[in-house]
């Protein structure tokens, strides 16, 4: 089937994807949303600095912890949490939009995210955790992105400890040792879950 033949009116998807910093899932993503159509990513509000390599409105919306509260406390928020002393946050607008118009919203969230996601949206979320092979190789993976001192890794490395402990609350499970290979499972999920019957709208060909 080629990738643009018409496809039986559906419900949009939420692909959640969670993983411990330094496990490489913002390189499986952004290859992934370059690689899967009909594919938007979820622009999450964050109280934290911009680091040098990121865009205001493309990676984050960055914003004040004034102006987080406010848009938490409006109901703007479909999730949100603290995360390493700052609050991050997913508008809820586009995920009902998505959803609604049939289009997929792919979401970078910690575990606490993807635990509040599930609950609201039980039908359309999908979550997918990302780990490396092994601990040293995410240590190596953080200390060589260089963006943050000795004291804040070791933080970083703990909580990876932690969430990785989360993985069997997820759907799938991809450990990412070949970015490629990553990648390619990714697109398989993403595939798979777009074909199932239970996120059909009616669809009856015979019929007319
Ligand atoms: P970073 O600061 O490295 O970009 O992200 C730190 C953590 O926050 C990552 O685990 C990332 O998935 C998570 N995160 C990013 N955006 C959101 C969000 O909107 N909500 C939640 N709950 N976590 C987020």
């Amino acid at each position: 089937m080629k990738s643009d033949d018409p496809q039986p009116p559906r419900r949009g998807i939420i692909f959640i994807l969670s993983a411990p910093s330094g496990a490489g899932k913002t390189t499986i993503y952004r290859e992934a949303l370059k690689a899967i159509r009909n594919l938007e990513f979820s622009i999450s509000l964050t109280t934290r600095a911009r680091r040098k390599n990121e865009a205001d409105g493309i990676d984050y919306s960055f914003v004040s912890e004034e102006e987080f509260n406010r848009r938490q406390s409006s109901g703007e928020l479909a999730e949100w949490a603290r995360v390493f002393e700052s609050s991050y946050g997913t508008p809820r607008a586009p995920l009902d939009a998505a959803i609604a118009s049939g289009h997929d919203i792919l979401l970078d969230i910690d575990i606490q995210g993807a635990q509040q996601i599930r609950a609201k949206y039980p039908r359309d979320a999908v979550s997918i955790f990302v780990l490396p092979p092994t601990l040293e190789e995410l240590a190596d993976r953080l200390r060589g992105r260089a963006t943050e001192d000795e004291s804040k890794i070791q933080h970083r490395l703990q909580k990876a400890r932690e969430e990785a402990e989360a993985y069997p609350e997820y759907d799938y499970l991809i450990v990412n040792a070949e970015i490629s290979k990553s990648v390619a499972q990714l697109e398989t999920i993403v595939n798979a879950e777009r074909l199932k019957v239970s996120r059909l709208r009616e669809f009856a060909p015979w019929k007319s």
